[in-house]
């Protein structure tokens, strides 16, 4: 049986690498997702046959799987990195639970006796306790920010940095401890240590770096995971988590080089958000105010429009009928593309997910790196409810908190067509330039009222 269970695992591995494949390319994210389910259908019905109770599982998988249909039947689209972020504060939650159980009841979980769990057992606990709960309060922040309830802007304090170097100190010392006496107290000191530097760390992040601390918890999830797992001696669990904890790692580190951040300065803190001196004055300088018919007008005559999609694209749910724009004018004979930021909308991907609803070709859709250069031969770069990624500050203004940050060079082209509902600012809190430039026109209105009204105007 051993053997068999052995077996299936690693089938259910394999399911599990060949999804991750899978999902790195749009054409072949369906079949990804189906191995993932096939993986995921393997590991349970093997988990299944290697306990001999059922019922308390199929209690928890019908209390936990009724909560979890409900909320993914309800949640919005834009609500995803939310929803991900408190996802991830239950694996932290998990894992600190299973660490509990395994600390006050050893035998059950054959690593030990009581008052002598084998201390490689007590190592690998410690560290799947400290990372759970660490996981389990930085997501709850997270969510906080992502949600709006908790400021987005980085909270910083003196000395801030030293502090946690500090508190990072105090874990190490409590994991030796804990390891060498098993005290219960150095157990809880553990617990409370690393619940507390999991809001410090995630609390000074502001603005447009939250994209990488939500891919960062990701990866601290399935660390968590691994580390119950060797609890648990659930190889799957451990293979799992590492490869949760690894592709999270590694998207952190491709979304920090998108965004032209270093990894060390995203996790020490106090980037992003709104600075002091993030309101200008741009004196009497007066937006230009657009409608639909002129807009249409701008791209009939275009040879070349590129689209560029944001987050109020995803609120407005705009993308079929931003497809069917796009189809009008190739109809006219415009050549049209999209440009995609690394960061648009709210999570990795939005926006191909978006597009690739709509059924948008991919040949269409191109990211940063090989399109930035075209808008300069582009005749409109009509960008749909983008903010923050096509904002020059992020090359020209040292003060801006997105400083760096590579944007999509929408103010190339000969017009910029921006469509938002007012001149407020994006997720990053800071002004736009490009809404006062001399060849922009502000459609001001809903991405999908507008886009329709455009649409109509061009018939
Ligand atoms: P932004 O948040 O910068 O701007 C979106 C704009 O859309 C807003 O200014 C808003 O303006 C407008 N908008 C909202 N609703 C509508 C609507 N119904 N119709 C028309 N417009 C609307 O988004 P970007 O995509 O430009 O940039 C993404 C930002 O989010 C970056 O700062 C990124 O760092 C951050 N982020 C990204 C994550 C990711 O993984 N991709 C995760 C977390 C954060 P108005 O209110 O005036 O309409």
């Amino acid at each position: 049986m051993e053997t068999l269970s052995t077996l299936a695992y690693l089938v259910s591995s394999i399911c599990f690498i060949l999804a991750l494949r899978g999902l790195s390319g749009p054409d072949t994210a369906q079949r990804g997702v189906t191995y993932g389910i096939a993986g995921m259908a393997i590991a349970i019905i093997t988990t299944l046959f290697m306990v001999e109770s059922w019922g308390l599982i199929i209690l928890g998988v019908l209390i936990g799987g009724t909560i979890g249909t409900v909320i993914a039947k309800k949640i919005e689209m834009t609500a995803l990195p939310q929803l991900v972020a408190a996802f991830h504060s239950l694996v932290g939650l998990a894992a600190v639970f299973v660490a509990a159980s395994a600390f006050y009841n050893p035998e059950a979980f054959s690593i030990g006796f009581e008052n002598d769990i084998h201390t490689s057992s007590l190592v690998e606990l410690s560290l799947g306790l400290a990372i759970g709960a660490i996981t389990f309060t930085g997501s709850i922040i997270a969510f906080g920010k992502l949600q709006g309830i908790v400021s987005g802007k980085p909270v910083t304090y003196p000395s801030q940095h030293a502090i946690n170097a500090g508190l990072g100190g105090v874990i190490i010392f409590l994991i030796v401890m804990l390891c060498a006496t098993q005290s219960p107290f150095f157990f809880w000191a553990l617990v409370l240590f690393s619940l507390l530097i999991g809001v410090l760390i995630i609390i000074p992040i502001g603005g447009a770096d939250m994209p990488v601390i939500v891919s960062m918890l990701n990866s601290y999830s399935g660390w968590a995971a691994a580390g119950i797992g060797f609890t648990l001696q659930n190889n799957l669990l451990i293979i799992t988590g590492a490869l949760v904890g690894s592709s999270g790692a590694i998207l952190s580190y491709i979304m920090c080089k998108a965004m032209n951040r270093s990894f060390i300065s995203v996790i020490l803190g106090g980037l992003g958000g709104e600075t002091a001196g993030a309101a200008h004055d741009y004196g009497d300088r007066q937006a230009k105010i657009g409608s639909a018919e002129d807009a249409a007008f701008i791209m009939k005559n275009a040879s070349k429009v590129i689209i560029v999609p944001g987050y109020g694209m995803a609120v407005a749910q705009a993308q079929h009928v931003v497809k069917e724009l796009a189809d009008t004018l190739k109809k006219e004979g415009v050549e049209v593309s999209y440009a995609i930021h690394p960061v648009a909308g709210r999570m990795p991907g939005h926006m191909n997910v978006l597009l690739a609803e709509a059924n948008v070709p991919y040949d269409d859709v191109h990211e940063l790196e090989d399109i930035n250069r075209d808008f300069a031969q582009a005749d409109v770069a009509y960008v749909i409810g983008a903010n923050d990624i096509t904002n020059p500050a992020a090359k020209n203004d040292t003060t801006s908190p997105i400083y760096g940050m590579p944007i999509l060079d929408v103010e190339r082209a000969k017009t910029v067509l921006f469509v938002k509902r007012s001149m407020g600012s994006g997720y990053a809190g800071i002004e736009n330039p490009l809404f006062y430039a001399d060849n922009t026109y502000m459609l001001l209105d809903d991405a999908k009222k507008m886009t329709e009204n455009i649409v109509k105007a061009l018939d």
